[in-house]
């Protein structure tokens, strides 16, 4: 599969907000927008960030797409198919492509708590440890549709108790740690011994934690 690799924090910091892609550090006094304090933010990365004019329309719909598909993990070539997608589904194309993008397995694990990034999401669910409707699914692009079930997968053996492996203990650090976050309406998530969530229907745009202007990415894809 591929991935994006190098410094994390600096694709924040190239788009001026936090994009909470480090987990456990983008609440802590590490992360460099915590750094900076409320009034200031860090400069952007490269020796001439700190001089750039002011930002072309061309450069506003551009950043505003990179920072869309980083934010959800998602490479150049996937986010061309969501949109072409979007492009052909009924309604507005850049309220469908951000619901098609929200509804992504990885999303829905980390809006759920289960995980503390959607990279870690990912890897979860890469790794076999994420069921949805009692049944291993292993693939991280998969849209949720409502009445599905999320659960983490039950490693049980016959005659011996539950076994709790290492990624059941991500989950209920997760849980313990960013279990508060605000999970969105268009989920809900159950009690139970083994974490669960269930999809109620499909996501809006008014669901995105992220401030986004979609119409800027539709009027850069359909050129
Ligand atoms: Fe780094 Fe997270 Fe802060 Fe972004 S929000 S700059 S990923 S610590």
């Amino acid at each position: 599969m591929a991935r994006t690799l190098g410094p994390v924090c600096k694709r924040c910091r190239r788009e001026g907000m936090k994009l909470f892609l480090k987990g456990t550090r983008c609440d802590s006094p590490s992360c460099p927008f915590e750094k900076a304090g409320a009034s200031k933010k860090p400069l952007p990365p490269g020796m001439h960030g700190f001089k750039r004019g002011k930002m072309t329309e061309y450069g506003e719909q551009l950043r505003e797409k990179q920072k869309v598909k980083t934010y959800y993990g998602v490479l150049e070539t996937q986010f061309r198919k969501y949109y072409e997608t979007a492009e052909r589904a009924k309604g507005n194309t850049g309220l469908v492509l951000m619901s098609l993008l929200e509804r992504r397995l990885d999303n829905v694990v980390y809006r759920l708590g289960f995980a503390v990034s959607r990279a870690q999401a990912r890897q979860l669910i890469a790794h076999g440890h994420i069921c949805v409707n009692d049944r291993r699914l292993d693939v991280a692009s998969y849209q949720t549709r409502p009445g599905d079930k999320i659960s983490v997968k039950v490693y049980k053996r016959e005659g011996e108790k539950t076994k709790r492996p290492g990624a059941r203990s991500l989950v209920d650090f997760a849980l313990e740690n960013h279990g508060s976050r605000e999970v969105p309406d268009f989920l809900a998530r159950n009690e139970g011994e083994v974490p669960n969530g269930t999809v109620l229907r499909y996501p809006l745009f008014e669901d995105v934690s992220l401030p986004v202007n979609p119409q800027l990415i539709v009027e850069l894809c359909s050129k």
